[in-house]
């Protein structure tokens, strides 16, 4: 038998279109792009692929500058409250960090001091320890009905899709998350979850789920909502609430919000369940003084935030309401991973404030949905590759101009681009970079690194080469510039300055 006719075509033809297709996906990781569908969206190319329709919404990008923009405006006004807000970033930059230096020794002392008022604190090492000891809670307690105020702390774990698996119900109690709830969707940002929705939005959406009318204000949306939870907090089983601040001194919880719904939510039912991260704890009762007016004037632009509670145990025996039962989980889930990094563990000094998200120029344009992870803008940046891995999350540390700002507004100074850097530095490390990215970027220094080569080519072939760059990675709304003359010679001409 001849070895042509020992080949079965089909088999042939389709090893070779394989390899077709696996080189093509090839070129194109080289060029970064998305080209669907011969690649799948994995984790980085979805994010471009948001990235660049979001970036073009205009009613998305009206909304985020409105929202922002009135931000900004109380945040102003905030400053001015303080005598020296740099002297207070500052305190409260040296208080986290000092945490940090004993951090191990602050959560031993906050779990021996809270233990002393009958509060049973559970340890977690990750989201699947937590979720299991959240289970047993809803089995001891036959729950089935939690209502929770806001925390991301229970974002990272999908609380609200682990109850709802096991049949128990999760109503969310802070407005802005109860709208997200409503619409399906994940907080938006960390502190102001329905940022991305107008007001006309959120009546179109009551509209849909509640009948109420479409042309309802937000005060009498909020009415709504206020008389549907009074109902709730009535009738659930388990108050769940995450902490702003674990107070190791004095063995309590800090708990702040602008709603009075924390305090709701563990006023009726019989156990209160905080879920926190571990990196909350600070070592003394006097520092909240320092931090929690920082957190109240970056986080909203307030002097004080409306309900700040200090919650150390439960009901006493001469209390008239209160939980019989107070169970704290302190959850690790990726912030031991961050301390280990000497850099990057400053990022564990963050008070979720949310203030850079709010200056951050990437975050405003292409929005909280795009980074599908639990924290999002600058701060998500840092520790998500840390949280969930490199691999599926180490294109955030892209995600950023490096302008800084950031860093500027940020009430615990942390150095949030250099941080990003060092991630880069560790994706680079860790993936290395596609071979043609690298080649070009030699090529580039080579030619860049002599005036003459520079200016060698001429601008048709400048505006050859660069042509392609209109359909890849460039974006399909935008134009590569076009080369008329060299930069050198504009900037002479400009400031009237001849060669001899
Ligand atoms: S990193 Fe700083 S600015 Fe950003 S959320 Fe945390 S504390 Fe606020």
């Amino acid at each position: 038998m001849g070895v042509r006719s020992a080949v079965k075509w089909p088999d042939f033809f389709c090893q070779h279109l394989k390899l077709l297709l696996s080189l093509t996906r090839k070129i194109i990781r080289c060029f970064s792009i998305e080209f669907s569908p011969f690649t799948t969206l994995k984790a980085k190319n979805q994010f471009q692929h948001d990235a660049a329709k979001i970036a073009f919404n205009e009613r998305h990008r009206q909304t985020i500058h409105h929202n922002i923009s009135r931000y900004d405006v109380a945040v102003e006004r905030g400053y001015h409250r303080f005598k020296e807000i740099d002297v207070t970033k500052k305190q409260a930059a040296f208080i986290k960090r000092a945490m940090l230096a004993e951090w191990d020794e602050y959560l031993i002392q906050f779990e021996r001091n809270i233990t002393k008022h009958g509060v049973k604190v559970l340890w977690a090492r990750d989201a699947n320890e937590a979720i299991q000891h959240i289970k047993a809670l809803l089995t001891e307690h036959q729950a089935t009905l939690v209502v929770k105020s806001k925390s991301m702390t229970t974002e990272e774990i999908a609380f609200n899709e682990e109850l709802q698996a096991v049949g128990c119900e999760s109503v969310e109690t802070d407005l802005g998350e109860f709208i997200v709830q409503v619409a399906g969707e994940k907080p938006y940002h960390i502190v102001t979850p329905a940022m991305h929705k107008s007001k006309e939005d959120i009546a179109q959406l009551f509209h849909e789920k509640f009948n109420t009318p479409s042309t309802s204000t937000p005060e009498e949306l909020t009415l709504y909502v206020r008389s549907f939870l009074r109902e709730q907090f009535l009738k659930a089983d388990i108050g769940v609430t995450g902490a702003n601040f674990l107070i190791a001194d004095i063995g309590a919880v800090a708990v702040t919000e602008n709603e009075g719904n924390a305090l709701m939510s563990t006023s009726f039912p019989k156990l209160h369940l905080v879920i926190a991260g571990i990196e909350k704890v600070i070592p003394s009762f006097d520092h909240l003084g320092v931090i929690q007016p920082l957190l109240a004037t970056l986080g909203t632009g307030q002097q004080v935030t409306a309900y700040n509670t200090i919650f150390s145990g439960p009901r006493l025996s001469n209390e008239g309401d209160g939980p019989d039962e107070m169970v704290v989980i302190l959850m690790d889930n990726g912030r031991t991973t961050v301390y280990e990094d000497t850099e990057s563990a400053q990022a564990l000094a963050c008070i979720r404030c949310g203030a850079c998200l709010n200056a951050c120029p990437v975050y405003k344009t292409i929005g909280g949905y795009t980074y599908h992870s639990t924290y999002s803008g600058p701060i998500g940046s840092v520790i998500t590759p840390f949280f969930e891995g490199w691999k599926k999350m180490g294109h955030l540390s892209f995600a950023c101009s490096l302008c800084g700002k950031c860093a500027d507004v940020c009430p615990v100074e942390i150095p949030l681009p250099d941080l990003l850097l060092t991630n880069r530095k560790k994706v680079v490390e860790k993936k290395g970079r596609p071979f043609l990215e690298k080649e070009l970027f030699k090529g580039f220094q080579w030619i860049a690194e002599s005036r003459t080569r520079f200016d060698f080519l001429p601008f048709w072939v400048k505006n050859v080469i660069s042509y392609p760059f209109n359909f890849v990675g460039w974006g399909p709304k935008r134009k590569m510039p076009v080369f008329r003359q060299s930069f050198t010679k504009q900037w002479m001409k400009n400031n009237k300055i001849r060669i001899s």
